[in-house]
């Protein structure tokens, strides 16, 4: 008779549960998964699938504008809200639908209730009682961080509720300077909702290259957001006709909608992981080492609730490596160097590899080459948007280490420039790679004179 119930429980069915959990039962393993809301998880939910959609439809008056300058006549678009909410919320519920297909026809089991620890081979769902098993992996991902202590902060939603909106608002006032307080700027600022960007650091995007956060504040403003550093809220009052946001500055600003997007914590609460003896760093996060082993032998942890590299694809592929490992004796940990990302704003952001900053920090000398334009197209209209490129590349073995972007569809060249930055590319072999004409991509490769910044002479 087997020991355990399960040969594993996976506690959470998002990005990087379901993928653990399928390559652990195609390869033979009795597993089963517990989801406590909707299968699918933050992705598929509440984050990158109905935001992209949200994006999608808010660019749209952009393009309306751009189609008058090449002849097009565009009479009075509307926008319905109601109608994106249902189509969005369909299309949601076909995705999820999927995830739970993949996960039976891989032969897991599925359990719906919120899952704890008992001990270090037992969990209990809500609802369902108690099962054992041999290797336990926690994935409950992360949730919305919210300044409790703010005075009125229960008047304001974070991005989970952003989603569902019974009404687009007329004025919104979004709290954040990340990626994702960014994104949503964008949208409801596309959508023609007044919208106020407040951030109480200098800069937003924090952690991306420092001449992309300020290329981006200034697209953004162009395209109507208003953008407010260096300020935070210190309370929120309901008012007769909506919401007054208070500011350390002693500014105010009334919206329909406060939005607060001041990042992420990992979902770790009422989880019974001290009852297991697992470890938690500082921010609540699981401590686990390359091949996601917490530390406790038979735990492991994927995805946003250890707080690596927060992004979809990096929770499946450590989901993948920890089943490839304990379920198909191919010992695999995944690499987080070289991550390539997008930030979905207006015009949206690819980068990948290290910020100048980083570069000079790890590497002393680098070399910097950049350019700013104005793409063909909107040109074209008479806008007077510009693009951005830069290549952040090591001095010495004249290797390039960073590559970033801003402009029309950045976030899908940044996944090819990342296979040559993975590869270790030369900015020679990058140079020796020929041109794609006319696109926006060929400036890429075309970046043959150093960038040397302003007030900086030439070294001899
Ligand atoms: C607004 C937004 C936009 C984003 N956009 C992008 C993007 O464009 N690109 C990108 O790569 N990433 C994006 N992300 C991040 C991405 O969604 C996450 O990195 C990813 O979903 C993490 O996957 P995960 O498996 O770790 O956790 P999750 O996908 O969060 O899954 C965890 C699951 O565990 C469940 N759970 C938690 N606790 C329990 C419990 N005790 N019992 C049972 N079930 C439980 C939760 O309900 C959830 O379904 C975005 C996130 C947000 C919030």
């Amino acid at each position: 008779m087997a020991k355990y119930d399960y040969d594993l429980f996976v506690i959470g069915a998002g990005s990087g549960g379901v993928r653990a959990a399928r390559i652990a039962a195609l390869a033979g393993a009795k597993v089963m998964v517990a989801e406590e809301h909707r299968v699918g998880g933050t992705c598929v939910i509440r984050g990158c699938v109905p935001k992209k959609l949200m994006v999608y439809a808010s660019e749209f008056s952009h393009s309306f504008e751009t189609a008058r300058g090449f002849g097009w006549t565009v009479e009075n678009p509307r926008f319905d809200w109601s109608a994106f909410l249902r189509e969005k919320d369909k299309e949601i519920a076909r995705l999820s639908g999927v995830y739970v297909r993949n996960l039976e026809n891989a032969g897991a089991e599925l359990v719906h209730g919120k899952a704890r620890l008992i001990d270090a081979h037992t969990v209990e769902v809500e609802g369902h009682g108690r099962a054992t098993a041999g290797k336990i992996l926690i994935a409950t991902g992360g949730r919305p961080w919210m300044p409790k202590e703010l005075p009125g902060v229960m008047h304001a939603i974070s991005s989970n509720e952003a989603f569902h909106l019974t009404e687009l608002p007329k004025r919104i006032v979004i709290a954040g300077g990340g990626y994702i307080a960014v994104e949503f700027a964008c949208i409801f600022n596309g959508l023609g909702v007044e919208t106020h960007l407040v951030h109480r650091g200098a800069n937003i995007l924090r952690g991306f290259d420092d001449d992309i956060r300020t290329h981006v504040t200034e697209e953004m403003g162009r395209r109507g957001v208003r953008v407010i550093l260096s300020t935070q809220h210190t309370a929120i009052e309901k008012t007769d006709t909506g919401l007054m946001s208070r500011f350390t500055t002693g500014h105010f600003c009334e919206s329909d909608v406060v939005m607060f997007a001041l990042g992420r914590e990992p979902y770790t609460e009422d989880l019974g992981l001290a009852a297991a003896g697992v470890k938690l760093d500082e921010r609540g996060a699981v401590v686990v080492d390359e091949y996601s082993r917490s530390s406790v032998e038979n735990i492991w942890a994927v995805g946003d609730v250890t707080d690596r590299i927060n992004l979809t694809p990096v929770a499946i592929r450590e989901g993948h490596a920890f089943a490839d490992t304990e379920f198909n004796a191919k010992p695999t940990s995944f690499d987080h160097e070289m991550v390539a990302s997008g930030v979905f704003s207006q015009p949206p952001v690819g980068t990948v590899g290290l910020s100048e900053a980083d570069a000079r920090h790890k590497y002393g000398k680098v070399d910097i080459y950049l350019t700013r334009f104005r793409p063909m197209k909107t040109a074209f209209a008479g806008e007077d948007e510009r693009c951005l490129m830069k290549l952040v590349v090591e001095a010495e073995g004249q290797k390039v280490v960073g590559c970033h972007i801003v402009g029309p569809d950045s976030a899908e060249m940044i996944q090819m420039a990342a296979i040559a930055l993975k590869m270790g590319v030369t900015k020679q072999q990058w140079d020796s790679t020929c041109a794609v004409h006319p696109t926006l991509a060929e400036e890429l490769v075309t970046m043959h004179q150093k960038h040397v910044p302003q007030g900086l002479g030439q070294a001899a």
